[in-house]
């Protein structure tokens, strides 16, 4: 490779705002990076994580953190000791075979990611559900946005979020619920505080059990109790109704079941809200006037003079036992105001990872098929089948994340191919996701980093590329697709995750359809984006108008972009359509359920879990990284100085936390931003830092050896955010 400098665009593989980065190289080194000025997402702008990339790539890092050869282990506990990838892959072929030979193809699991680039997904997606015959495919997505999905396609009819950034500028109202958007997504918020100057009359209401950094910025901070979001949306309903402020024109025009929903929400009055969520009965009254688009309470304005509300959410609504149900209720309030399809307007999910959206795009979930098909649509399944060219794809539905290690534990699963993520430490009742990797009989980690929590359980590892080396598509949370591109060549002998698939699927087609032309003749990561491309046309995603070439010729582009169309669309349901049978928006009608595991007399904290800011997940990049401890340098248990004083305990004093499923130690550490009788714990240590056992001795790390795996029914996406804890002083 020439020692020239190189520049080089692509995208931050942080979180869902999808910034763009120029990358700097010169021959086999990443020297630098900086903001894209040219990239819709950001305007040229990097968080402290986007802008410190270049620095976790340095060799240093390379040499100790990174998997650089394929791995095996000859027996659980041992060291794994260098192969060569044929005999890497020709082993996994092998025991993958085996099994489904022996127990049938629902006896093995991919647990994929987030992180993947939409042309992995696409390869692992297929691999699974169409060469195999099993819809056991799920990704750490469904702890991050499945009850977005769930609560989209409930309303309105698909997994489309109908907004976009530019809808920050036109804004009146930003209603902030269950996002702490200053950490969580920065460059988003810097463009909120953008907004705010050009526009001094915006107002922001977030709704947050904490004060975070993003409540301290807000005009009005409904602090309510864990958990209590379906009762404060119905109960602002109940006020706009009471009011006047529903806009009955556009219920009638564009929704149906909106009599079910008011009957609902007749008992949430304002007091009765008020008690179920702790927020006081103005703060409520003042938020159903600003969302609605009035100044104030009672003033009174004809609905095409109100002012346009937009929502920003993320994981406070979607990790939750009634996730699809809080989703769905403030989709419900969007529905009833017309707050939706006009500038500044609308429901609008920030999405946790950078190609979680992808992920979803190719049906990358265990109930989900490629362009947004369901797995439970005959018709759907027909379709993909024909398109995948073959005979057709299984009906019942695959196991989902926590079912999945539930199914390997139980010996349901017996090989599990894990992708780019780290399940011992990020999975909900961890001890019972490290028992079941122990139980499997083969596993698989694919993973570009040799330090996670969950490479000691892998039977055969795998090393792939990482950001910087890879080549692809992502996926950002305004629907907008951007390229991934490649600054360096892959260190060792490390290959890019679709390439790893596409080699293990080969190889599994001769044992399982041999003879038969391969469903996996993909030279380049382009030949698999052509493939998903062509299955969503006609969709409500349909890109049939877009291609490599035009990104790179005019930059990332939103879907839908069908053939013919000069650009894609920025905003949805701009006609009051949408994509149901009748055309129709649904509202949900559901009751509020409390969180799945109350506070009680032995466990009486309510433990919340969230982001800091600057690391990520479980730290394998970040926490490489020296600088970005500076803002948090060891993991706390936060709490209200009042409770601190009640436990008899000094700030940095050591504190036993225990759930039902596990015990971590860690400091105390004051914040009046936290309500009495809670706690919080950030979600990204792991057991450098946080190490525990669970009731059964099993080794623990960070905040997941204590979270419940309970999750809602129709999303199936774990309640992370809450559980019942008692401290204790250590
Ligand atoms: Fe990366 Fe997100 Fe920061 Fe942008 S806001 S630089 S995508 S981490």
């Amino acid at each position: 490779m020439s020692t020239a400098l190189r520049e080089t665009r692509s995208t931050c593989p942080y979180c869902g705002v999808g910034c763009g980065v120029i990358i700097e190289s010169q021959g086999t080194q990443i020297t630098g990076v900086r903001g894209d000025p040219d990239h819709p997402a950001n305007f040229g702008r990097l968080c402290s994580k986007g802008s410190t990339l270049h620095l976790t790539a340095a060799p240093a890092v390379t040499q100790h953190a990174r998997l650089l050869f394929p791995m095996r282990r000859a027996t659980r506990g041992a060291e794994p000791r260098p192969v060569s990838w044929n005999e890497a892959m020709s082993e996994a072929t092998e025991r993958f075979a085996q099994v489904i030979a022996e127990h049938g193809p629902d006896a093995v699991g991919f647990y994929l990611s987030g992180q993947l680039l939409t042309e992995d997904y696409y390869v692992f997606n297929k691999l699974a559900k169409g060469l195999i015959g099993t819809n056991n495919v799920d990704t750490n997505s469904r702890l991050c946005m499945s009850s977005a999905v769930a609560g989209y396609k409930a309303t309105l009819g698909a997994d489309a979020p109908p907004a976009c950034y530019d809808d920050l500028a036109h804004a009146r109202t930003l209603f902030i619920t269950g996002s702490n958007t200053a950490y969580a997504h920065p460059i988003l918020f810097r463009r909120i505080e953008d907004a705010k100057r050009a526009n001094p009359a915006l107002r922001m209401i977030v709704v947050d059990p904490r004060r975070t950094d993003t409540a301290a910025a807000a005009d009005l901070h409904l602090q309510l109790l864990p958990g209590s979001d379906v009762a404060l949306y119905h109960g602002l309903l109940h006020l706009m109704l009471w009011d006047g402020l529903v806009d009955t024109a556009y219920i009638a025009a564009h929704t149906t079941g909106f009599d079910a929903l008011k009957a609902r929400v007749r008992e949430y009055t304002p007091r009765e809200t008020s008690r179920l969520t702790g927020v006081p009965e103005d703060r409520i009254v003042q938020a159903a006037a600003w969302f609605a688009g009035l100044d104030e309470p009672g003033a009174g304005a004809p609905v095409a003079a109100r002012t346009p509300t937009l929502s920003l959410y993320c994981q406070g609504l979607n990790q939750s036992a009634s996730g699809t149900a809080k989703n769905a209720a403030l989709i419900n309030l969007h529905l009833a105001t017309g707050q939706i399809g006009k500038p500044g307007a609308g429901p609008f999910s920030l999405t946790g990872q950078p190609n979680a959206m992808g992920g979803r795009e190719v049906g990358g979930l265990s109930n989900l098929l490629s362009a947004h098909r369901d797995l439970a649509n005959p018709g759907h399944r027909a379709e993909v089948a024909r398109l995948w060219g073959v005979d057709d794809v299984p009906a019942a539905p695959g196991k989902s994340a926590v079912d999945m290690f539930r199914a390997a534990a139980d010996g349901q699963i017996k090989a599990l191919w894990i992708a780019c993520t780290n399940p011992a430490q990020s999975m909900p009742d961890q001890a019972l996701v490290r028992e079941a990797m122990a139980r499997c009989e083969f596993v698989v980690v694919q993973e570009a980093f040799a330090t996670t929590a969950t490479t000691p359980y892998a039977d055969l590892l795998l090393p792939a590329t990482t950001w910087g080396e890879k080549e692809g598509t992502v996926t950002n949370s305004e629907r907008r697709i951007s390229r991934v591109r490649p600054a360096v060549p892959a260190p060792g002998q490390a290959r890019n995750d679709w390439h790893i698939a596409t080699e293990f699927a080969q190889r599994l087609e001769t044992r399982l359809r041999c003879g038969r032309p391969s469903l996996f003749d993909y030279p380049t990561p382009e030949s698999v984006w052509i493939e998903h491309r062509e299955s969503t046309r006609g969709r409500d995603l349909d890109i049939t108008g877009l291609s490599y070439a035009r990104l790179e010729a005019e930059g990332p582009q939103q879907w839908p972009l069908p053939e013919g169309a000069a650009t894609g669309r920025a905003r949805l349901y701009e006609d009051g359509v949408f994509p149901t049978a009748d055309g129709r928006a649904r509202f949900f009608d559901t009751p509020f359920e409390p969180v799945a595991e109350p506070r009680d007399v032995r466990y009486p904290f309510s433990l919340n879990t969230g982001r800091l800011r600057d690391q990520w997940h479980g730290m394998s990049r970040t926490g490489t990284l020296g600088r970005l401890f500076g803002q948090v340098p060891e993991p706390t248990v936060d709490l209200h100085p009042q409770e601190l004083q009640r436990l008899g305990l000094q700030p940095g004093d050591l504190v036993h936390v225990t759930s039902r499923r596990g015990s971590i130690v860690l400091p105390a550490a004051a914040d009046d931003g936290i309500a009495p009788a809670q706690a919080f714990i950030a979600m990204h240590w792991g057991e450098e830092f946080l190490s525990g056992r669970s009731a059964r001795g099993v080794p623990l790390a960070g905040v997941n050896a204590l979270t419940t795996p309970r999750y809602c029914p129709r999303s199936m996406q774990p309640e992370l955010k809450h559980c019942a804890v008692k401290l204790l002083k250590a």
